[in-house]
């Protein structure tokens, strides 16, 4: 693609990055056909060439965002589908990051949606808030249907009806400290706790802590790691994923310093996307930069990490697996083998839902922002996964789990947690109860 911007313009390396990525792209259009909100919608101003040429018009001009720009780049899920399928190598991640930011620097919002994202970005990445937020959203929940009668309330409604109708009690898997493996020791990790996860489902770190645990792995929960930063970053809101990916790099290079880590284990796909892009992020940041691509290059999701491992070939169970990768997993990590190889070596018979390439519409706060795309995809997703005849979801991201939970009555667990049963934990309590 041409492009014309000025060298003042070009002195900006955020601008600077973006006309490169804008260079790759020929218009060739074979990303629309992958595109969730282009295969919903079926407008080119959803699909993500469309959204291209948007942010290419915004940026070359100089221009401050407008309302059809905002309504276009809000409806992208940055589900990165297109960028696994585009022939030519655009990184429409860092476009649309940049575009993101741009927007929230340059539009002002109508007072409702300024309001939702201020409190969105104010509660979720701190747990004590969230887990409050958690309770006073069950009781709120009655209501739900009379907020989404009106445009500007639905996503309070939409953030009510995914409030989980019971809260996980507090788990001592985020407690800081470090654990001592059961068997003998080969490898020292840390693991991210996360902000949403270990309220919305303690049981997924409980159930990695025990699984390294018997594998020889020294687990450092380390004091003073937060949120990664993703659920800002999405927003647009950079200073706020800037800090919280600062904090992160703290903690862990001395967590290196001092003990020295293999890996820097996540469980939730949506973090490690995010983590894994700290070293771009902060790239511009000479206090940062190297520290952060160490951090960077030393994250791994859980399955990836454990397909190191040589874990043993169990007997086949007799159970059925849909298993069902996030996004931000096969599109954002490009994981797509090690969670189905490792749950088949484990003795569970993998599904493949047909369309797996599609979001399931949860994507961060996608799923409060946008509920009525959402629901669609949501629809689509738990049709294509209840046709495989699975008895139990696998996926690797606690927002998927949210997400298709409140679709469907197959129980859905994070993979990590049928991993730790089949190689001697106990077994999961959605599986107990069925
Ligand atoms: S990130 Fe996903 S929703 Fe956004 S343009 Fe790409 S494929 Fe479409
Ligand atoms: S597939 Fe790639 S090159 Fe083709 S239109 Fe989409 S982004 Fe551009």
């Amino acid at each position: 693609m041409q492009t014309s911007f000025t060298p003042e313009q070009l002195a900006d390396p955020h601008v600077a990055e973006s006309e490169k990525i804008l260079r790759r792209c020929v218009h060739c259009g074979f990303c629309t056909a992958t595109c969730p909100t282009y295969v919903t919608l079926g407008n080119e101003l959803d699909s993500p060439r469309g959204r291209i040429y948007l942010i290419k018009d915004m940026l070359e001009n100089g221009r401050a965002a407008d309302e059809e720009v905002v309504t276009h780049i809000d409806r992208c899920l940055s589900c990165l589908a297109c960028v696994t399928t585009c022939p030519s190598g655009v990184d429409y991640m860092h476009l649309v990051d940049h575009a993101r930011v741009h927007i929230e620097k340059t539009y002002r919002r109508p007072l409702m949606d300024r309001l939702i994202r201020d409190l969105l970005a104010a509660v979720l990445p701190y747990p004590a808030r969230f887990r409050t937020a958690v309770v006073l959203a069950k009781l709120g929940r009655p209501f739900a249907p009379l907020l989404k009668r009106v445009s500007a309330l639905r996503p309070l409604g939409a953030m009510l009806d995914l409030a989980p109708a019971s809260i996980a009690r507090p788990s001592d898997a985020a407690t800081p400290g470090t654990r001592v493996p059961q068997a003998e020791r080969r490898g020292r990790v840390a693991i991210l706790s996360g902000c949403a996860q270990p309220v919305l489902d303690p049981g997924i770190n409980e159930a990695t802590l025990r699984l390294l645990s018997r594998l020889g792995i020294e687990v450092v929960v380390p004091e003073g790691e937060g949120c990664c930063g993703a659920l800002v970053h999405h927003m647009g809101r950079e200073e706020p994923a800037l800090d919280f990916a600062r904090r992160n790099v703290d903690v862990w290079i001395r967590e290196i310093d001092n003990g020295g880590l293999d890996a820097i284990i996540i469980t939730a796909s949506g973090c490690g996307t995010t983590i894994e892009d700290y070293g771009h992020m902060l790239r511009l940041d000479p206090a940062y930069a190297e520290k952060a691509a160490k951090v960077s290059a030393l994250a791994r999701d859980i399955t990836e990490y454990l397909s190191t491992l040589d874990l043993p070939k169990l007997e086949p169970k007799g159970l059925n697996v849909a298993y069902h990768s996030a996004c931000s997993m096969q599109h954002g990590q490009k994981i797509t083998l090690a969670p189905k190889n490792l749950l088949k070596a484990a003795g569970f018979t993998v599904r493949d839902p047909a369309e797996g390439h599609l979001c399931c519409g949860s994507a961060g706060t996608y799923n409060i922002l946008q509920p009525e795309i959402s629901a669609q995809l949501k629809a689509r997703k738990v049709r294509n996964i209840e046709a495989t005849k699975a008895d139990v979801i696998a996926t690797g991201n606690i927002g998927c789990i949210t997400q298709i939970a409140t679709g469907t009555a197959i129980p859905i667990l994070h993979t990590v947690e049928l991993l730790d049963w089949a190689y001697g934990g106990p077994e999961p309590q959605k599986l107990s109860v069925r």
